[in-house]
C-alpha cells in the first residue's frame, strides 16, 4: 500500500490550522506525513485564492509536486478549488480536487482513490466511491495534538458576511459558522495536556465569532476569558480582528486575562476614508485610530500589525498619501502590504479606474520601506527590556509581542518558556536574547 503523504500549506492561519487537521487525520488513518521536498505517494496542496498571486502560487506548488514524483497522486484542496471549480482545477494535472467543506474527508478520499480508479481519466471526483465519502461527511476538524507544528492554531469560526468589495472569500468560504465555546475549550484542554502552551485563535472573520447564534450568548470576549481560565494555557494570541471590535468595553473585559498576548492584528486595508468606502469596509480612519488608542491605553506598547492594499481601483496619489501618513502616524510593528488583485465576481473587479500594475508595485515599495523603518523602531524600543520567550527549535523563539529572538546560551528545548532581556541586534540583523540568571 502506498502511504507517504506530503502536505504544503498556503495562505492564512485558518488554512494552517486545517492543514494541521488534515495531517492529523492522515496519521490516524495510517499514513506517514513527510516533508513536501521528499518523494511521496500523495501530495496535498492546501491552496489559497485571496489574490491572483495566491492562485499562481497554488498552481506552482501543484506543478512542483508533479515534478517531485510524476507517479504521485496530486490533490488540490481549499479556496483555489472553491473559486475555480473542481473541473478547471483537475484540467491542470491535478488528480483530486476538494473544496474547503470537504477537506475533513482527506483520509477517506485518498483511501477511496487507492481502492478504486487510480488509472481512470477524470479521477476520483466522478467516482461512486467519492460520492460515498462526501455523503458520509459532517465532522469538523478537531486538532488533538498529533499534527506537524509546535504552535497551535485553533480555527473557531469560518465564513464571512462582510463582502468587502475586493474579496472573494465570502463566495469561497460561505457565511459565518462558529464552533461552540465548550467544544473549543475541550480542544484546548486536550492540547495543553499534551504540553502545548500557546494557542492562536483564528477565523476567517474572527470578530464575528458567535454572532449567528445570538441566543447562545457566545462571543469572542467570552471565549477569550474562558480559555484564559483553563489550566495549562500560558499564551493566547488572536488572529486578524476587525477594528470595530476594539471598544473600551471589550478591552475592559480583557482585564485579568493574563495569557492574552499584547499582539493585535487589526485589519486596515487603507488609511483613506474614500478608499475605505469603495472597499465597503465599515469604519473610517478616525474610528480605526480610536481602536488603536484604546489598545495602547490598556496594554504597554502592544505589537500592532495590519494589512494594507495598494492600488485599489481609483486610488489617487492623494488617497495613497493619506494611507502613507496614517501608517507613519500609527507606527505599526508590522504591515503586510499587498498590491490590489482583481478577483472575478467581486464588485471591485467591475469598478472603473483600475490602476496599472506598475503603480500598485511602486506604492507597495514605498510602504515596504516605511514598514521596515516602523518595525526597526518597534523592536529597538524593546532593547534592554525584560521579555518572556516561548522557544521553538534551535534556541529561537517569540516574545509575547511576537518579536523573534535568538538565544546563544545553552541548549533550550522547544516548548520551554524563559524570561530574559533583548540585548540588541547581531550583524545579521537577528535580535539577541539573554536569559535572566
Ligand atoms: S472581512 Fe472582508 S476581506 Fe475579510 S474575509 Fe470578509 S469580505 Fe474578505
Amino acid at each position: 500500500m502506498r502511504k507517504f503523504v506530503a502536505i504544503h500549506n498556503l495562505g492564512c492561519k485558518v488554512n494552517a490550522y486545517e492543514t494541521e487537521g488534515m495531517a492529523e487525520k492522515l496519521i490516524k488513518a495510517g499514513f506517514s506525513v513527510v516533508s513536501f521536498e521528499e518523494k511521496a505517494d500523495y501530495y496535498v496542496v492546501n491552496t489559497c485564492s485571496v489574490t491572483n498571486i495566491a492562485d499562481r502560487k497554488s498552481r506552482q506548488m501543484l506543478h512542483r509536486a508533479k515534478k517531485l514524483n510524476p507517479d504521485a497522486v496530486i490533490i488540490a484542496v481549499g479556496c483555489y478549488v472553491d473559486t475555480h471549480g473542481r473541473d478547471e482545477v483537475c484540467l491542470d494535472g491535478v488528480d483530486i480536487a476538494l473544496p474547503n467543506k470537504e477537506k475533513e474527508n482527506i483520509a477517506e478520499v485518498i483511501k477511496a482513490w487507492d481502492e478504486s480508479h487510480r488509472e481512470e481519466a477524470g479521477g476520483l471526483r466522478d467516482s461512486a466511491a467519492y460520492g460515498e465519502v462526501i455523503r458520509n461527511s459532517g465532522n469538523q476538524h478537531h486538532i488533538s495534538g498529533e499534527g506537524i507544528y509546535t504552535r497551535k492554531f485553533l480555527k473557531v469560526q469560518d465564513g464571512c458576511n462582510m463582502f468587502c468589495s475586493y474579496c472573494i472569500i465570502p463566495y469561497a468560504r460561505g457565511r459565518i459558522r462558529s464552533k461552540r465555546i465548550a467544544d473549543i475549550l475541550s480542544e484546548i484542554s486536550s492540547l495543553s495536556e499534551k504540553g502545548y502552551s500557546e494557542f492562536v485563535i483564528t477565523g476567517i472573520h474572527l470578530s464575528s465569532f458567535g454572532i449567528e447564534r445570538p441566543e447562545d450568548d457566545e462571543d469572542l470576549l467570552k471565549l477569550i476569558k474562558e480559555a484564559d481560565r483553563l489550566p495549562g494555557v500560558k499564551r493566547l494570541r488572536l488572529g486578524s480582528l476587525e477594528p470595530r471590535i476594539i471598544t473600551t468595553e471589550f478591552v475592559e473585559g480583557l482585564r485579568g486575562t493574563e495569557s492574552l498576548c499584547p499582539h493585535f492584528h487589526l485589519s486596515l486595508q487603507s488609511g483613506s476614508d474614500t478608499v475605505l468606502k469603495r472597499m465597503n469596509r465599515h469604519y473610517t480612519a478616525k474610528e480605526y485610530l480610536q481602536s488603536v488608542e484604546i489598545l495602547r491605553s490598556y496594554f504597554d506598547d502592544p505589537a500592532l500589525t495590519t494589512d494594507v492594499i495598494t492600488g485599489f481601483p481609483g486610488e489617487t496619489e492623494e488617497e495613497f498619501e493619506e494611507t502613507y501618513r496614517f501608517l507613519k502616524n500609527i507606527g505599526f510593528y508590522e504591515t503586510h502590504i499587498f498590491p490590489y488583485s482583481r478577483r472575478k465576481g467581486t464588485a471591485a473587479d467591475r469598478m472603473e479606474g483600475q490602476l496599472a500594475n506598475s503603480v500598485k508595485h511602486e506604492r507597495l515599495t514605498v510602504l515596504q520601506t516605511l514598514d521596515s523603518e516602523n518595525r526597526r523602531k518597534y523592536e529597538e524600543r524593546h532593547f534592554g527590556k525584560q521579555a518572556e520567550v516561548l522557544f521553538e527549535d534551535g534556541n529561537e523563539g517569540y516574545t509575547r509581542e511576537y518579536i523573534r529572538v535568538s538565544c546563544p546560551e545553552g541548549r533550550i528545548k522547544s516548548g520551554e518558556i524563559h524570561t530574559g532581556t533583548i540585548t540588541g541586534r547581531d550583524v545579521a540583523g537577528t535580535l539577541m536574547f539573554t536569559l535572566s540568571s
